[in-house]
């Protein structure tokens, strides 16, 4: 069992902040912010382009990935950190695509995160050969599969809801219809148990600026399945992707394993920041956290519900149906939630009416939770949410 008070104490919160929005942005790690530091000076200001031998800068996007692997049950050498995860959308669809060469059709669902449908959306049209997309309603997902479809790609934990669909039953499905599938882990790499390798996914994506806490705008990471690894003939074929770049060959030829997926050069300053962000990581066991969240979001239902009847819950009533965090819908959502940040409590609005609240208990606890209900409640009870300065509405929610 991990100790999650001593986690608590790896990361810069502001006093009396209580930090309920992990899943959009995860908090700074102490040893993130000293790593920064050192690189800035003794890395790029001393070591200049030696640095890239010197100091292994190379090296990062691997060493990131094989950590986080082990937080995704995959294995070492299948993940590869680097670029934005709309990108890596993008590559492991036209990597899916390609491996199912005969089929025109792909499956999504209607809770997918915007990005990825609208990246599948531009892939698709630029191949220009006929395919289609579908995106049923996520209980319908299951239901829609046939021997027509090329590839399913679905997000595993609803940003809106924190519905969360079994990976394992679709992935098994799937595979008998002989359909390809591609998994973003957006909301569930540091928030959920996830095992790629039982499940037996193909692709996978996903954020570190979430639960991973690697910071805002730090690189994503894909995964692609090791018996499908040398069949994947990238679209976005990089210098970094190439068997030998500096051999500055004019032909393109993909690098062996994971390291194919690298397109260019790789954020240095971000990659650093994330590896010092996955030292907490190194001690814990994700079934504590999955335990943990379950309890800290069962706590934050009960006493959310008792004080506030107007709310309704968004999110699956049973914890084994839901990722790691709760939406509450109610009409003036979006002001409620400037309401409690005005209060020091940062949750965030997804629209139409959807307050989220994600519980990573890294640095989360239950005293946190019932401080949050309280204030909530002060705010709902005293319509202190009924301000016209709360209604204007920024341009990041
Ligand atoms: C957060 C999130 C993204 C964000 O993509 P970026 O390229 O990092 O901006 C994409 N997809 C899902 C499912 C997400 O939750």
């Amino acid at each position: 069992m991990n100790d999650f008070s001593k986690t608590r104490q790896r990361f810069y919160l502001p006093e009396d902040l209580i930090y309920l929005d992990g899943n959009s942005l995860g908090p700074l790690p102490l040893a993130a912010r000293s790593r920064m530091q050192e690189v800035l000076q003794h890395e790029w200001g001393e070591q200049l382009i030696r640095g890239w031998n010197q100091c292994e800068w190379m090296g990062l996007s691997e060493r990131t990935g094989d950590r986080i692997a082990r937080l995704i049950g995959a294995p070492g050498g299948s993940v590869i950190v680097g670029d934005t995860l709309s990108l890596k959308v993008y590559q492991a669809l036209a990597a899916a695509l390609a491996l199912n060469p005969d089929r025109r059709l792909v499956i999504s669902d209607s809770g997918n995160f915007p990005t990825d449908l609208y990246m599948a959306d531009g892939l698709l049209r630029l191949l220009d050969r006929g395919y289609r997309i579908e995106t049923p309603a996520p209980e319908d997902v299951a239901a829609s599969l046939s021997d027509e479809v090329a590839v399913l790609m679905l997000t595993e934990v609803d940003y809106r809801s924190g519905r969360l669909h079994d990976m394992q039953a679709l992935t098994g499905r799937a595979h008998e219809l002989g359909i390809i599938t591609v998994w973003d882990l957006a909301h569930s790499a540091g928030a959920i148990e996830v095992d790629l390798a039982a499940a037996r996914a193909d692709f996978a994506v996903g954020c570190t600026y979430k639960y991973l806490n690697g910071g805002p705008g730090a690189p994503a990471f894909i995964y692609v399945a090791p018996e499908l690894i040398d069949s994947v003939e990238p679209a976005l074929s990089g210098w970094l992707g190439h068997q030998a770049p500096f051999d500055f060959e004019r032909r393109y030829r993909a690098a062996n394993g994971i390291r194919r997926m690298r397109i260019g050069t790789p954020p240095v300053l971000a990659l650093a920041v994330l590896d010092a962000a996955l030292d907490v990581w190194d001690d814990i066991d994700m079934s504590s956290v999955r335990s943990k969240s379950q309890q800290l979001s069962e706590l934050f239902i009960t006493e959310v519900e008792r004080r506030a009847p107007m709310l309704r819950l968004a999110s699956p009533r049973d914890a084994d149906q839901r990722g790691s965090q709760v939406s509450f819908q109610f009409e003036h959502g979006y002001a409620v939630v400037q309401a409690l940040i005005a209060d020091n409590v940062i949750g965030d609005f997804r629209a139409p009416d959807v307050m989220r609240f994600g519980f990573a208990p890294l640095y989360v606890d239950e005293q946190d939770i019932v401080e949050a209900a309280d204030r909530l409640d002060i705010i709902l009870s005293e319509k202190r949410w009924d301000n016209p300065a709360y209604f204007e509405r920024a341009a990041v929610t």
